[in-house]
């Protein structure tokens, strides 16, 4: 088999690339290295089988040559992180609309399998604890940026599914949460490689909120063996699933918890949300996932819990 990754220099996409090479497929990535990094695929140069382009998805002749040679496409290719959301909004609605309706009318030509990769951050503020997929979402008010983010990925989600009811394009939709583990970076926002680096140089470890939110972190490498499995699976096409792991903290004990495992001196202080994103900003008080779905299909069980993840992003920080 043959696939095709865009945003595979990306944090999740170059775990997936790899993860693929290794079980004997070939791997072509397409990525315009906005929040992605060659340095994430640097070690797959040369690998047999596998193929990159820098270049955005939006270079439909170049994408539609790509998706002609694979037999899979996984959409990763995005606007992620909260604070990049919020500060480019214009940017963030653009590319996750636009970007997966490239992908997706493409792909119909020949009506290649696409994995859209989703959010649970569509589950806005919910309190309907453990979100399941067919669950109602309650996003906040147009002007509150961050739920753009929400909604852009709604709109992908409705597409997909709109080509796989009206045009019989076989699509599988997966809701991530909180995917963490080695090279994904805080440059964008996301809390761990945060903590990890703040707490490893001595700096303030800077809980936004009281810290009473909790999120459920998944491990990258669980979240490819998801995705691996779920395009194995007929059953999935035409389906949403949540890929995530439900072991819940609060941000105040995952503060600690690095704190701790890190031996750091640093103080952990609480930023008010307005100061750390924008005026009347809207956090997700809990998010966790109900993944049965996900496990009656395919048998999914997160391998990897939340003190080991901690382990090796510590380690990844530390040898860089
Ligand atoms: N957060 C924090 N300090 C940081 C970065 C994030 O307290 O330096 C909080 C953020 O407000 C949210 C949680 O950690 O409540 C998870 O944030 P992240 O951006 O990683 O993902 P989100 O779940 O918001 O998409």
């Amino acid at each position: 088999m043959r696939a095709l990754i865009t945003g595979g220099a990306g944090f999740i996409g170059s775990h997936l690339a790899e993860a693929l090479l290794d079980a004997g497929h070939g791997v072509e990535v397409i990525d315009n290295l906005s929040t992605g990094s060659i340095e994430n695929i640097e070690h797959l140069k040369g690998r047999d089988g596998f193929q990159y382009t820098i270049d955005s998805i939006t270079n439909e002749p170049l994408l539609a040559e790509q998706i002609d040679r694979c037999d899979v496409a996984f959409h990763l290719a995005a606007a992620v992180g909260v604070k990049l959301i919020v500060e480019a909004p214009v940017h963030t609605i653009e590319t996750n609309v636009h970007g997966t309706e490239v992908v997706l009318t493409l792909a119909n030509k020949k009506k290649k399998l696409v994995v859209v990769a989703s959010t649970s951050e569509v589950y806005g503020k919910s309190t309907e604890i453990p979100f399941k997929e067919d669950a109602d979402l309650r996003l906040g008010a147009t002007w509150k940026h961050r739920w753009a983010y929400a909604c852009s990925k709604a709109i992908d989600e409705f597409l997909a599914l709109a080509y796989w009811k009206e045009k019989k394009l076989p699509v599988i939709v997966v809701r991530l949460f909180n995917t963490v583990g080695p090279r994904q970076t805080g440059q964008y926002g996301m809390v761990v490689p945060n903590f990890v680096r703040q707490a490893l140089a001595g700096h303030p470890i800077t809980v936004f909120g009281d810290g009473s939110q909790s999120r459920s972190f998944t491990y990258v490498g669980d979240v490819v063996d998801a995705l691996m499995q779920l395009i194995a699976e007929p059953k999935a096409v035409g389906e949403v699933f949540n890929i995530g792991n439900g072991e819940e903290i609060s941000i105040l004990a995952l503060a600690e918890q690095i704190k701790a495992m890190t031996g750091s001196p640093s103080d952990i202080v609480t930023i008010p949300y307005d100061e750390a994103y924008e005026a009347g900003f809207e956090d997700m008080p809990r998010r966790v996932p109900d993944i049965t779905k996900l496990q009656t299909l395919t048998g999914y069980e997160p391998k990897v819990q939340l003190s080991e993840i901690l382990t090796r992003v510590i380690d990844h920080f530390q040898k860089r």
